[in-house]
Order: C-alpha cells, then structure tokens, then sequence
C-alpha cells in the first residue's frame, strides 16, 4: 500500500483551473489522495462546493486561497492561506477588492493586445471563465482557440508575461497586508513555490524567507512542480532554520496548465504529514485565541 498523500495547491474554474471544485476533488478521491486544500487565485467561491464532495467522498479538506502581493520584478511572490473561514468578513472584503483590481486590468490587457492587432474581447475572455475570476490563463485560452498562438506558453511569451507588450500588472497586497487579512481571517500563511521568487543567491532567498517569518509566516511550499529535487532541499532547509511548516502541492490547473497532473510534483507523491503539519498549526493558533 503506497504512504498515504495529498494535494495542498489546486486550482477550479472558480479561478483559472478548468475542473470544476467538485471535479478536483473527485479527481484527488480517484487517484487515491487522502487530503486535498483548494487554493484558488484570490477567491473562496469554490470552497463550499469542494468541502461537500470531500465530505461525501470521505477526502479531509483544507479551504485554501492564493494571494499574488507586491514583489519585484522579475520574480512573483504568492502567498497561500490556509483555514481561512470562508464567512469571514475580513475574506469577503479581501476578495472583493483583489476582484476589483483584476476588473480594472483586464480591459487594459485587451486593449493592448487589440492595439498589436490581436483580435479579442473581453466578452470571448468572459466566457472563457465562464463567471470564474478572470486570470491571465483564460486570455491565453481566447488566443490559442483563435489561432493567435499555438499555447498558452507562446501566449504568456508572446504577449501576456512579465516583459511582454500585452503585460498590465494589477494592484496587489504588500506581504504584510494579505499575512495580516490570512490571519484575520482565520487562516495560516504559506509561501507558495518559492523558486519563482527568481531570488539570485542563497543569502536573498534566505532574507526573504526570515522577513516573512518575522511576519508570521507557518510554512513554505517546499514540493512544487516548479522543484526539482535540489530546491526541495533548500527549501526544507530553511523550513527547518525557522521553525516553518514543510508543505507541497501541484499547483493543479487541469488542462490549463500543461504536464501537471493533480497529486504529484514532477513525479514525487506529497506527503500525509504536509497535511498534518498545517492543521497543527491551525489548532494552536485557535487555542491560542481561546487562551
Ligand atoms: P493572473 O492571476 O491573471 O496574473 O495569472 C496568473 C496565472 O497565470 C497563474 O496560474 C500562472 O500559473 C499563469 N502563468 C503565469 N505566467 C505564466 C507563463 N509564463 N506561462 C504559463 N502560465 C503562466
Ligand atoms: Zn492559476
Ligand atoms: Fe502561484
Ligand atoms: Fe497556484
């Protein structure tokens, strides 16, 4: 009988994913995973229909969100949140202003791509995300379909990535405003897929990593399938240097996302402990708030 493992970084068509959150979690039941945490970009709307297919189909659940915050270029910083009550007032308003500042990117996006002579709407966009929040991937998705680029990589090297003619950025958090809300909100913070912090040496990584610690961070993400073993190894050593929780995840988008599969980073299966460790940690933060 193989360890028993799960998966803490998904996503469902409530962001850029293309399995429904009940898919996902049907998809994580069929390939034998015993937990799994939806981490949607910036919004809960699939945490209540995944918690229900987990409790039927006896999969423990985490709700989850994905927080891209201010980082420079070139690399990205993206927190996950974990626990998070779903009903919190704190999480709603966060939502809808991370919401907001994707409605005010969007039209620029395509204004930029029209004015390359890229024809797409916004209204072709829309309906990609079919009433998701609308990322980058489903502009992507319009492009490929209309035959603009041959996939979503070409979309995001052509036009859509950092650098490229067609990027707008968005508002985002500072690490220190989505580490307070995940808290307020009830949740734990994790450092999502450190690699693309883009840092250049040990030394920037490792401040990186102590700054947030001293914000309150609980763990990093040290399975990813950006890792290769080497980074699992440097990121597990800094896990360990500040008292963090280890955790992993796929970063599952379905078909969105080419070559990841749910459950599995670069082949490696994520394991029970990860799960464990953020329920750990969620539980002394709540007897702490009781104490
Ligand atoms: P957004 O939230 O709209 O900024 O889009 C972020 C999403 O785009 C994430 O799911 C990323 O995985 C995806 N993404 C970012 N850069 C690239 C890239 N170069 N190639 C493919 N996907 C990308
Ligand atoms: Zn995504
Ligand atoms: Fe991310
Ligand atoms: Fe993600």
């Amino acid at each position: 009988m193989a360890e028993a493992s799960v998966d803490l970084h998904a996503h469902s068509t409530a962001s850029d994913g293309t399995l429904a959150p009940a898919e996902v979690v049907r998809l994580a039941k069929r390939i034998g995973l015993c937990g799994l945490a939806l981490t949607d970009h910036d919004t809960i709307d699939g945490i209540d229909e995944a918690a229900s297919a987990a409790e039927a189909l006896g999969i423990d659940f985490l709700p989850g969100i994905e927080i891209s915050c201010q980082y420079p270029a070139p690399g990205t910083m993206h927190l996950l949140g974990y626990g998070i009550d779903p009903r919190s007032d704190v999480l709603r308003e966060l939502t809808r202003r991370l919401i907001e500042a994707r409605d005010q990117r969007n039209p620029k996006i395509i204004e930029k791509l029209n004015a390359l002579n890229v024809s797409v709407t916004m209204d072709e966009v829309e309906a990609e995300a079919a009433g998701g929040v609308v990322g980058r991937p489903h502009i992507a998705a319009v492009l490929v379909r209309k035959g603009h680029v041959s996939s979503t990589k070409q979309a995001f090297d052509k036009y859509l990535g950092q650098g490229a003619p067609a990027f707008v950025d968005k508002e985002r958090l500072t690490k220190e405003q989505a580490l307070r809300r995940i808290d307020e909100a009830g949740g734990i913070t994790v450092l999502a897929h450190p690699v693309q912090l883009r840092t250049q040496n040990d030394a920037q990584l490792e401040r990186v990593v102590k700054d947030l610690a001293d914000l309150g961070l609980a763990g990093i993400e040290v399975l990813h399938s950006d890792h290769d073993d080497i980074h699992a190894a440097r990121y597990a050593r800094l896990a360990e240097r500040y008292g963090l929780i280890k955790t992993g995840g796929s970063d599952f988008h379905g078909h969105n996302k080419a070559g990841i599969e749910l459950g599995y980073c670069r082949g490696r299966r994520i394991p029970r402990e990860y799960f464990d460790g953020i329920l750990e940690r969620l539980a002394r933060k709540r007897d702490r708030a009781t104490a």
